[in-house]
């Protein structure tokens, strides 16, 4: 830990990968622009998806640095593909994390909840490190969750379909959950993504798809008209239910533009490849495979919703960027963001998705291709619902946004966060 005029020290450790790598990145760049000294400490091949970025804050001034954890014989976890589960070991990076701590002393270390090792590993090293927590989940899942092993409002219903009331906002349980999260001592707090600044086309990955065509391609429809699917980093649908989405897209008559990850080999492959080029003469879609430039496409006039797995990121960003979604979550905390977004925002409509699904699971068809269609009718077929959800969309857009800017709520708390750790220090000395 260094003197206390030297800028905060900030270790970030995120995990390898995955939709839980990008919101660590960002933030490790957003405390360095408030004036923080970020270290992300990464992996040779994890590093690789983030280190252009960190170079070109680094020459506009800001004190962001990598810092790269060697394995024996140069071995690394899992691989540079994005495709860390949750299950994914990454405990040979123990000993090496802690050398590093032992050795630069920083203020705190913000690590990600899929390193399950590191919580103990770090505070037995009894280091006065300030330890914060990324769980990738916002304030409402956490609220929901912390109710349901709470108060087990689910072993009140007699089948796994009937709805029971989880939460009412304002409650007690939720304050104090809030109030948690914000207390001063972080030494296991829980920090709370905002939204972030980026470079849009380069984020997480390099996109499979350049620039100039997605640009030209969106340029060429009206406002608003445009439906953008996508399912997260590492999505898996059964080939079924992906013929099922194609035959619903195509009868909503909508344009669209759908990015298919590796989700879709062997049986079926055929249908897909006729698809997309019918997509493509028609001009009503445009299927990317591989890695899309997220924001830049959601952040287009010709955008005008969303389908979305509702992962917290892709949540946020579809919020952020004011653009009203179709709710089809999947896996671990989505179905509890697609309430958010469906019943709190009010600013999207479900697919009809209702079975939850953990990784090692085989997926199956759960969603048909009326349901498809009719969802996409009803928010992009120019109806009042519709409507009304876009505007909303807009507005909370707008407040996010402002949040972020100087003043802005996120903005605030990111500097209190920093003074915090300052005082910290004097404190310890
Ligand atoms: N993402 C992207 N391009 C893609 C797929 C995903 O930029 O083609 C980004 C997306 O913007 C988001 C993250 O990957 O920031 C996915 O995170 P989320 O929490 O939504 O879902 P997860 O992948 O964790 O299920």
């Amino acid at each position: 830990m260094e003197s206390t005029s030297s800028p905060v020290e900030m270790f970030f450790f995120p995990f390898v990968g995955g939709g839980h790598q990008i919101p660590m990145i960002d933030m490790a760049r957003m405390f360095a622009a408030h004036g923080a000294k970020s270290v992300i400490i990464s992996t040779p091949k994890h590093a690789l998806s983030f280190r252009e970025s960190i170079h070109r804050d680094q020459q506009s001034g800001r004190r962001v640095f990598i810092e790269i954890l060697l394995l024996p014989d140069n071995i690394d976890i899992a691989d540079s593909d994005m495709s860390a589960t949750p299950v994914t070991d990454t405990s040979m990076l123990q000993e090496p994390l802690k050398k590093l701590l032992l050795q630069r002393k920083p203020d705190c270390i913000v690590h990600d909840m899929f390193h399950h090792w590191a919580a103990d590993a770090i505070d037995n090293l009894e280091l006065n490190v300030a330890r914060i927590v990324l769980n990738g989940n916002g304030c409402f899942a956490n609220c929901a969750r912390e109710n349901i092993s709470k108060f087990k409002p689910q072993e009140k219903v007699d089948s796994k379909y009937e709805p029971f009331v989880l939460l009412r906002t304002g409650t007690s349980l939720c304050r104090t959950i809030q109030e948690r999260e914000q207390s001063v001592d972080r030494r296991a707090g829980i920090v709370v993504q905002q939204e972030q600044s980026v470079d849009k086309a380069e984020r997480g990955k390099k996109a499979a798809i350049d620039e100039q065509t997605i640009l030209s391609w969106l340029h060429s429809k009206p406002p608003n008209s445009v439906l953008y699917i996508s399912f997260g980093s590492s999505p898996r649908f059964a080939p079924q239910q992906i013929l099922e989405l194609a035959h619903g897209l195509q009868a909503s008559n909508q344009p669209f533009i759908w990015v298919i990850r590796d989700v879709f080999k062997g049986e079926g492959t055929g249908f897909l490849t006729e698809f997309e080029e019918k997509m493509r003469e028609s001009k009503q879609g445009l299927i990317i495979n591989g890695w899309a430039p997220r924001l830049l496409i959601l952040e287009h006039g010709s955008v005008g919703g969303f389908m979305t797995h509702c992962g917290w990121n892709s949540t946020l960003e579809g919020v952020s960027c004011g653009v009203p979604m179709i709710t089809w979550p999947i896996s671990a905390e989505q179905f509890f963001n697609e309430k958010l977004v469906t019943d709190v925002l009010k600013i999207g409509v479900r697919v009809g998705s209702l079975d939850w699904l953990w990784w090692n699971m085989e997926p199956w068809v759960s969603v048909g291709r009326d349901m498809v269609e009719e969802a996409v009718k009803r928010l992009m077929g120019g109806g009042e619902e519709g409507g009304e959800m876009r505007n909303k969309a807009r507005v909370i857009g707008e407040m996010a946004k402002k949040a972020v800017e100087a003043g802005g709520s996120s903005y605030k708390e990111a500097i209190a966060l920093i003074n915090e750790l300052k005082d910290r220090r004097r404190i310890i000395e």
